[in-house]
């Protein structure tokens, strides 16, 4: 038997473990976890030579947590999440469209883009930057009206011709329901506050053979630059190919993120995604 003292200090132990458990397990779930608690690492042992004039000053982020918010399915933004200094991208843009970006990340895109036709490589637009909460509020409802108005070949390629056949066309039904239209839309669109196309930290390329988004991005001159030398201007390929389970996204050869020159070269040679870099 433990004497009095030992055993209601034994019980305060135990209440502090739970109250540090508690604590802990609320700042995991955070939604906007704005200034990520991260050790910036040191530039490695990287010579960063550029042939055009480039400001080396926007690329480096030090100390500005801010480049480092994650946005996925875990970690929402809030509707009043906008970021503060969205400019108007001064870059080619896929057929002039207005796209708008974090004035950082603008300037950082410009000055990478600038540096791959110096190379030699000119086809490559930005297609899409800063996306609004209602903005993709209003895709994703297009997006579930129209799947809610058929069964799209994308019905059919997420549950297969069997599950449609027993669940509406034997029951003489041609229109999804509303749950299953939902998860068709959230396997190719994000719901909003889910996008990190709200950030402003984002830009999506695409060239001038390609009508929309696809794999066939990878094939492109531009892409075996950017896959060499993004890091170099402070950018990631976000969702890589063999990282599906960690990004919670398949694979986007053409969505590159900015997180800051020193954080993109530890996150390329250590062959990581945001979030295991956040998590190391
Ligand atoms: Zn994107």
């Amino acid at each position: 038997m433990m004497p009095k003292n030992n055993r209601q200090f034994v019980k305060l132990l135990a209440a502090a473990l739970v109250l540090t458990c508690l604590f802990s397990a609320c700042r995991k779930v955070d939604p906007r976890p704005e200034t990520p608690d991260v050790d910036i690492p040191e530039d490695p042992d990287v010579t960063y030579t550029y042939h055009t004039e480039v400001d080396e000053d926007i690329l480096l982020t030090a100390g500005a947590g801010e480049y480092l918010i994650l946005a996925n399915k875990e970690h929402p933004l809030s509707k009043d999440h906008v970021p503060e200094n969205l400019v108007e991208y001064s870059g080619k843009t896929y057929y002039e469209k207005e796209v708008m970006l974090e004035a950082r990340v603008a300037q950082a895109v410009l000055s990478m883009t600038r540096e791959m036709e110096a190379d030699g490589i000119s086809d490559l637009f930005v297609t899409s930057g800063y996306r609004s909460y209602t903005y993709q509020q209003r895709l994703f409802a297009n997006y579930l009206a129209s799947e809610m108005s058929g069964i799209s070949t994308e019905a059919y390629a997420y549950f297969g011709e069997d599950y449609i056949a027993k669940n509406y066309t034997q029951k003489g039904l041609t229109k999804l329901n509303k749950t299953d239209a939902t998860v068709v839309v959230k396997s190719y669109s994000a719901e909003a506050g889910y996008s990190e196309h709200q950030t402003g930290l984002c830009v999506d390329f695409i060239t001038s053979t390609m009508s929309t988004l696809d794999r066939s991005f990878e094939t492109s001159e531009a892409f075996a630059w950017l896959s060499e030398n993004a890091y170099r201007f402070g950018f990631i390929l976000r969702y890589p190919e063999t990282k599906e389970e960690v990004t919670g996204y398949s694979y986007e050869p053409w969505h590159y993120r900015f997180v800051g020159r020193e954080v993109a070269t530890a996150i390329y040679f250590r062959g990581m995604t945001l979030e295991e870099f956040l998590a190391s």
